[in-house]
Formats: structure tokens, sequence, C-alpha cells
């Protein structure tokens, strides 16, 4: 690719196969993506980001865009094409007075807590300090606060964004609102975000940690668990299971809850039976700084290891559902990868279905299967254990995804992840993108693209 007709308006960094940074530039957070871009455009700003979509209009390029490289599907990198990548654009700035922060889509979750934690103030966030903002931001995003404050998406009140037309543009309530309205959950598929505007809350200290159970009790717990968090969970209270191993090798059944209320006593009384229930082996819920929370749990998922993930929401959790995924915890064919249950209630339920592009609001769990391992030989065998597991819950699965939960190999699910808003997606996508420009993405289709790309 002869990228110097970029080069020449651009602030920023071209790398290339024979840059240092090669090697590096194109790695991402799941080492099954191994591609090798012809050029990889590092934005020092909008006006970088702006070139780099005119540069691939001109060329007829359709490039991949990254943020913080963390989508498992490897959406972010493109074998022989042009990556346009945001990861240097860490600009954030916070206004207590409006409690709303403008933050550049190259930031991780880690990077904006730190700057607004500085505040007081806090949003709803990825679960994982280095996952990048931009792609989570963009899928809808799902995490501790989402009971008190709902998802990510309900929460952003605008989008900068370059579009197919090469033009910079703001996406809000006043400006572009079906835009807007698709950029709630829609993905990469409208055009480059450079910036986002959120709402902020004063939240400054949580109490969180886990409860550990050997994998051997996982049954009466999981189901203990179901009845806890289904019983009724006032907003301030999100509690998510898991099952998986300990650093030292040990299988078992995590209970992680996260309560953001203003009245500590308040949060332990609610969590007490949580806490007495059974015979963990560990207790380590306590008070502590949300940033410390929102890091707790990134040993489980360093960067540089192979990963696949199977996901759905489930529409309950009966104990024949229970009794499968214990099964399946029971044969994990890692102990690095993880099953999760992330139950969700409260203010994101609260939110119309069409209100934004996702719809998933009323199923109370998310299944996420997270297979994790290291050695390129095992990728059969992982793989398959993802799969019979995510086959045998699929009784009770509620037919919907996150889509930022989709893996390579789950194209055609995309229209699961939108149910009833595919189709106004679908307009709003031929409006700003009428050539599918944005395609490395899980994509949304216009009916005439659907024959041709
Ligand atoms: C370990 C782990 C934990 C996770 N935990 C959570 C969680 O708690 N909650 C949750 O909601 N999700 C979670 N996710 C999923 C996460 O939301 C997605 O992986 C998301 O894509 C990551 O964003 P990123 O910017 O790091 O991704 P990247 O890989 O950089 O980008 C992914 C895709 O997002 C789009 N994109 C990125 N930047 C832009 C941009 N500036 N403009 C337009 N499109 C863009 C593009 O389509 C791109 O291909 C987790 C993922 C991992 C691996």
């Amino acid at each position: 690719m002869d990228t110097r007709a970029l080069a020449a308006q651009f602030r920023g960094e071209i790398i290339t196969p024979g840059s240092t940074e090669y090697e590096a530039s194109r790695t991402i957070w799941n080492a099954m993506i191994d591609r090798r871009p012809a050029a990889i455009a590092r934005c020092s700003g909008p006006a970088d980001v702006r070139a780099a979509v005119r540069f691939a209009v001109d060329h007829g390029i359709y490039p991949a865009i990254r943020g913080g490289g963390h989508n498992a599907a490897g959406l972010a990198i493109v074998d022989d094409g042009l990556v346009i990548d945001l990861s240097e654009m860490k600009g954030i700035y916070v206004d207590p007075i409006s409690r709303t922060a403008i933050a550049q889509m190259g930031l991780t979750w880690g990077e904006f807590d730190r700057e607004t934690h500085l505040y007081g103030l806090a949003t709803t966030g990825g679960l994982i300090s280095t996952t990048g903002i931009a792609g989570l931001t963009l899928g809808g995003g799902v995490g501790w606060l989402m009971g008190q404050c709902g998802l990510v998406c309900d929460n952003t009140l605008s989008y900068d964004i370059v579009v197919a037309s090469g033009e910079l543009i703001r996406a809000s309530p006043d400006e572009h609102a079906d835009l807007f309205w698709a950029l709630k959950g829609g993905g990469g598929n409208f055009g480059v975000v450079t910036s986002v505007t959120y709402r902020m809350y004063p939240i400054t200290t949580v109490i969180s940690g886990m409860v550990l159970h050997p994998l051997a009790h996982a049954r009466e717990v999981l189901k203990f668990y179901r009845d806890f968090v289904m019983s009724g969970l006032p907003d301030e209270l999100t509690v998510y299971a898991a099952a998986l191993s300990t650093p030292d090798g040990h299988p078992v059944v995590a209970l992680i809850p996260a309560w953001c209320g203003d009245n500590p006593a308040e949060g332990e009384r609610l969590l007490d039976p949580l806490r007495k229930f059974g015979s963990p082996i560990a207790d380590l819920i306590s008070p502590m700084p949300y940033p410390a929370m929102q890091q707790m749990l990134d040993g489980v998922a360093p960067f540089g290891l192979r990963s696949y993930w199977k996901s759905s929401f489930l529409r309950d959790l009966p104990d024949a559902a229970v009794d499968t995924f214990v099964e399946f915890a029971e044969s994990c064919t890692s102990p690095r990868s993880l099953a999760v249950l992330e139950h969700s209630h409260g203010a994101v339920s609260r939110v119309k279905l069409d209100a934004t592009a996702f719809p998933t609001r009323s199923d109370p769990f998310d299944l996420v299967l997270i297979s994790v391992w290291n050695n390129a030989a095992e990728d059969a065998r992982h793989i398959d254990w993802t799969r019979r597991f995510y086959s045998a819950m699929r009784p009770w699965s509620a037919g919907s995804v996150y889509v930022n939960s989709l893996d390579q190999d789950d194209a055609a699910r995309v229209p699961e992840a939108y149910g009833p808003n595919y189709a106004k997606l679908s307009v709003v996508k031929a409006a700003y993108d009428p050539d599918n420009r944005f395609r490395r993405n899980q994509n949304i289709r216009v009916q005439s693209q659907a024959a041709g790309n």
C-alpha cells in the first residue's frame, strides 16, 4: 500500500511492515489473531482520523479501526489492509459541575477511571481495566454500575465521528439523532468515533471483592446465587457468578458483588447473606475505591493468551441449567478459562427496548464463556469445549447475544444481537455508510449490500 498521500497530511505515525514498532502495533489482546496489516495509521487527533478515512475512501480501502485492541474476534486488525489506530488518542476532560467527561477513543477503562476518580465521579465501564473504552462503549457496554446507572451507552450524551463521506460530525439528541441512536450499541458500523461525552455519577467508594467456594459445591452455590439475585436486588447492588480457577490452579465458583450506594452500612447488610452462605474458602469482600474494583479481575484476562468466546443471554436459570453449567465447569479443559453468569436488573432494564440500538434489557442473565489458553497446539480442544458448553445451554437461551461477545465465527448472529432494532440500524447504515466502507466489525447490512459484499 502506497501511503505517501496519507503521510503528507498526517501528524501521527504511519507504521508499515518495515517499522520497528510494527510487530507490537499489530498485536492485540487475543493471541489467536495473527494478522499483518499493510499500514497502521496511528492517529494523533480527529484531523488524522479524517485524513485516514478520506485516504481509505479515495483508494477503495475498507479499513479496520483499533481502540483498545481487546475485541476477542480481532476486529481491530486486518490482513494486508489499513488499520486506523486511535490508541494514542487519550485526551479526557472532566467537568465536575455538569458531571460529564469528554473522552477520546484511545483510552482504556483504567485510564478513564483514573482521571474521573480524581473528581469523585464514575460511570458504567467494563470489568477489565485494560479494555478500550471505544469498542466497549460502541457495543453498548455492560459493567458493575448498570443496575444503578444503566449500560455505558445509556450514559453517552454525544459522539464525534468521522463518517464515510470524510466529514467530522457530532451525533447527539439534537444533531443526527438517527446516528446518535444507532451509535448506542451499533458498534463500529457508522464511521470512526473520535470522542464521546459521558454522563458521570458521584461514586467513589464501593463494596466489592469475591466469595470463593470449591467447585465441588457449585450446584448449591449457584442455585443460592440465582435465588439471591432474583429476589429483587436494589439498583445499587449487582452480583455476577463465575466458574474459574485460582492462580494456584484450584477450580472454584466465585460470587462477585459490586455495591455502589451511599450508605455503607446498608451495603454490608445486603451482602451479609451472600457472605454467610455455605462454607466459603475465601471471603475477599471489602470497601474499596471504585478504580480498585475495576482492576480486581485484570489478572484473569492478560494480553497475549489465546481465547475463544461463546455467549448468549439466558431467559432464566432453572436447576437443570445450573446442573448443566456445573457439568461443563467440572470438565473445563483449561485452568485459565472462565464461565461467567452476569445478572442484570435495575436501570438497564427500565430503558425501553427501542430507545437505543441495544435491545436486550429484560433477560436476567448473560452467559459468557471465555476459553483462555497458551499453547496453539491445544486450540481444537478448548474451542470444542466452549462450543459444546454453549450448545448444552441452548435450551435456556433467550435467543439474543451481546454484540461484543461475538467471536470470529459468529457473523451470522449479528441480527440476533440487535433483534427488532436491526431493521432501523440497516436504514441508518445506508444513510451514513452506503458502500459499507466500515465492514471490519460485527457488520450490519443493508439490503443491497447483502448480496454483493
Ligand atoms: C477480557 C475482556 C473483558 C471484557 N469485559 C467486558 C465488560 O466488562 N463489559 C463489556 O461491555 N464488554 C467487555 N468486553 C468486550 C469488549 O467490549 C469488546 O472486546 C470491545 O470491542 C473492546 O473494545 P476495544 O476498543 O478494546 O476493542 P478493539 O479491538 O480496539 O475494537 C473492536 C472494534 O470496535 C470498533 N471500534 C473500536 N474503536 C472504534 C472507534 N473509535 N470508532 C468506531 N469503531 C471503533 C471497531 O469495529 C473495532 O473493530 C471484554 C473483552 C475482553 C477481552
